[in-house]
């Protein structure tokens, strides 16, 4: 199959074709069509058994990105804060979470690719060890924010990031968060994400703790092992 054939927005198979991206990988041609929304607008949960190198983040990017860019077109426009204009939390619609700064650095700039050609989408970053404040400056109006679960949390006590609108929540690399110790955050997370439509989940393996993880925040997930 092609990129074309999976039906996704014009503006993201522009992106793609400017990428160099030829034909969809094994993980994409499995994962893209299956996370896409049905007719009614509903999304299914996914778990997805996959190595980093394996085109994995485009594979989750480009169906949530598809879904948010399906979502704007009956949106009422969102002006730009104003100068002036009393400071509002980042509500995010999706919420990338990965284990790591440089990977969440990296899937940041993986989503700023693809949405190179619908502009209307912003894209934030949230990692600890790096300043605070040019981390919330960044977060005003972010559409998609990637993020380390610690700091995730410390923003949301402080007020700066709302979780009550994610729409789709992913968990990258869901194995090494639990290796490092963030299944206290996750669950946090979980329970402030309520109102979320679809999780999908990314782990080189489906362990036992794994498995575990998804049985408390996902429902009924299809395993796609690759
Ligand atoms: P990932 O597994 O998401 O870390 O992606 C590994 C690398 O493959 C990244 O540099 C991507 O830009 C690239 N990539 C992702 N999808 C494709 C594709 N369909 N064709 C060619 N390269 C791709």
């Amino acid at each position: 199959a092609t990129f074309d054939q999976l039906g996704l927005h014009p503006a993201l198979l522009r992106a793609v074709a400017d990428l160099g991206f030829a034909t969809p990988t094994a993980v994409q041609q499995a994962a893209i069509p299956a996370a896409l929304p049905d007719a009614t607008g509903a999304a299914a949960d996914l778990m997805v058994s996959s190595q980093t190198g394996s085109g994995k983040t485009a594979a989750y990017l480009l169906p949530l990105l598809h879904a948010l860019l399906q979502a704007s077109v009956d949106a009422a426009p969102r002006s730009a804060p104003r100068r002036g204009a009393r400071w509002q939390p980042a509500r995010p619609r999706v919420l990338v979470l990965c284990p790591t700064r440089e990977l969440a650095q990296q899937v940041s700039a993986d989503a700023i690719d693809l949405l190179r050609h619908a502009r209307a989408l912003r894209v934030a970053t949230v990692v600890g060890g790096l300043p605070y404040q040019q981390q919330l400056q960044r977060l005003q109006g972010a559409d998609v924010l990637v993020a380390t679960p610690g700091r995730l949390l410390d923003l949301q006590r402080g007020g700066h990031v709302e979780l009550d609108a994610v729409q789709h929540l992913v968990l990258d690399e869901a194995d090494r968060m639990l290796d490092l110790g963030f299944a206290d955050d996750l669950a946090a997370i979980h329970a402030l994400t309520q109102s979320r439509g679809q999780t999908l989940m990314f782990s080189a393996t489906f362990a036992p703790r794994v498995q575990q993880l998804a049985a408390g925040i996902m429902r009924e997930p299809r395993q796609l092992t690759l």
